[in-house]
């Protein structure tokens, strides 16, 4: 491999980020040929791991000089491909840069490094009173960096807003190693240029360093474990909770294949012949918590439900949480491989959709396992394969794409909050009109110009689409 990297690339990079701060060697960066999305892979040519937004720019600026497309890359656990290098091209990784460099309670923000993991925020935050709210079911894992790019949700976004409601302000390095500061913890005039990075998948610049909303912890919880004998009835209460003007913090779906599966992995005591499940939280003020958990139950009791466990203390609520956020390890044990799709409808299509997806598992032979931050109507179809039968990633993918073009057909979304990556990016025209795609290549086009940072990600190049697009500079080894 070293072959194809020229000394004073190898020379330039080392005098950066230090020996320590590289990969090259192919069989080191076999982690990096892929991220959660493992449908596909693509080698990068080198991985860089600088430890201050300074370093981030000298190497990007090294990467200009050399010609060298770059993909920006957290902890990797993106489901859409987004840190994918196609073509080949240079990862820097930001999982060095994990200080949490300011806390300030009272005007309620933090400063983080881009690559601190999402829950050590809220370890730091511990006996406060506050949290960081964006909670991804991937938070152990996952950056603040990372949750930036891909605008991230997760279970408790439905009463709290997603990522981009809780960054005050980003620092970024632009393709041409500029650093850049927009926003911060107070309001600040000028182009929402934090709303535009918010979400943009590294396809925008890099980000190195984020200012974080701190929200204050609500004063009571009540959460709930709800069974039903059928799919349909759990997906009539969602409709009916919000209908009745509750915004509960979470409502989340599970159905009988995840449960199975969790029993299996970790024997939680959950109930196996329950066709569904749904976990719903309440929080808010003291007064009137009560009322409003029992509201929701009795419209649970008028959907049918066959039984409702209340989680009667902080342990039995952390159990119920800690099962939820481990259906993918559950799920893991399914099957050789899975891939977890993220599709929106609106909540009154739930039903339709999961029946849709039942009737294509049956008739493609895909089995099909179902999570959803159900309150978002934002559906987590799990297609289940094994990546060494000859047809399975091709059917997998081609299911895939059918259950999200459902979504649309529904009035839906491609994605709530996995993003675009290259998974979906041949969806990205049925999405958009050629207009509205025009615009964001032109505003990407305006900071990113030689398309340098996160190349054949996220928008389509206007020859059309597919799922495997090259950089349109890459021109062989770097
Ligand atoms: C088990 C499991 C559960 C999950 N649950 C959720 C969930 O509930 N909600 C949710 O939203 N997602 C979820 N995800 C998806 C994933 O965790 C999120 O997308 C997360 O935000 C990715 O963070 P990361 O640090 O791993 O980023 P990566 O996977 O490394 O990168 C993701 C994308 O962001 C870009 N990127 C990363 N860091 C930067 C940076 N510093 N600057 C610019 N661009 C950058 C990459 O280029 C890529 O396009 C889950 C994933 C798994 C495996």
């Amino acid at each position: 491999m070293i072959a194809t990297l020229s000394r004073p690339l190898l020379d330039a990079l080392t005098a950066t980020v230090g020996a320590n701060g590289l990969l090259w060697d192919r069989g080191d960066m076999m982690a990096y040929e892929c991220d959660g999305y493992v449908i596909e892979k693509h080698c990068p040519d080198i991985v860089v791991f600088p430890t201050t937004t300074q370093q981030v720019s000298d190497v990007v600026r090294i990467a200009c000089a050399f010609d060298i497309p770059i993909v920006a890359r957290g902890a990797g656990t993106g489901l859409a491909g987004g840190t994918l290098p196609v073509g080949g091209g240079m990862l820097i990784v930001l999982t060095k840069m994990t200080a949490i460099e300011e806390v300030h309670l009272r005007d309620r923000y933090a400063v983080v490094q881009a690559g601190v993991v999402n829950i050590k925020l809220n370890e730091r935050l511990k006996g406060t009173g506050y949290h960081y709210a964006p909670d991804p079911s991937s938070q152990g894992a996952c950056t603040i960096g990372g949750n930036t790019a891909t605008n991230s949700g997760g279970p408790h976004t439905l009463k709290y807003g997603v990522t981009v409601n809780h960054v005050l302000g980003v620092e970024v390095v632009f393709s041409d190693g500029s650093i850049v500061r927009t926003g911060g913890p107070s309001r600040t005039p000028g182009l929402n240029l934090t709303g535009a990075i918010v979400g943009s998948e590294g396809t925008l610049a890099i980000v190195t360093r984020v200012w974080v909303r701190l929200t204050r912890l609500p004063q009571a919880v009540r959460t709930m474990l709800i069974e039903y004998g059928s799919v349909d009835e759990a997906c009539r209460t969602i409709g009916e909770i919000i209908g009745a003007g509750i915004i509960p913090a979470a409502l989340e779906l599970m159905d009988q294949g995840i449960v199975r599966a969790l029993e299996a992995a970790f024997s939680f005591g959950f109930p196996l012949d329950a066709a569904a499940l749904l976990l719903v939280e309440v929080d808010g003020i003291e007064d009137g918590i009560n009322q409003q958990m029992e509201r929701v139950v009795e419209l649970a009791t008028e959907c049918k439900a066959t039984g409702v466990r209340h989680a009667r203390d902080s342990a039995e609520r952390q159990k119920l949480w800690k099962c939820r956020k481990l259906t993918g390890a559950a799920i893991g044990r399914l099957a050789p491989n899975y891939t977890t799709q993220d599709g929106v409808v609106p909540r009154s299509a739930l039903p339709h959709i999961l029946q849709y997806i039942a009737n294509l598992s049956a008739r493609s032979g895909i089995e099909i396992v179902n999570v959803a931050h159900a309150g978002d109507g934002n559906i987590h179809p799990n297609l289940l394969f094994d990546e060494r039968e000859p047809d399975q990633i091709e059917r997998v993918i081609r299911v895939g794409q059918e259950i999200l073009e459902e979504c649309l057909a529904c009035g839906g979304s491609v994605s709530g909050e996995h993003g675009i990556g290259v998974e979906k990016i041949s969806l990205m025209d049925r999405m958009f009109s050629a207009d509205d795609l025009d615009v964001m290549r032109r505003f990407r086009n305006a900071v990113n110009p030689d398309g340098r940072l996160g190349a054949g990600k996220m928008l389509p190049t206007l020859a059309g689409c597919g799922i495997t697009q090259s950089h349109p500079r890459r021109r062989g080894g770097l």
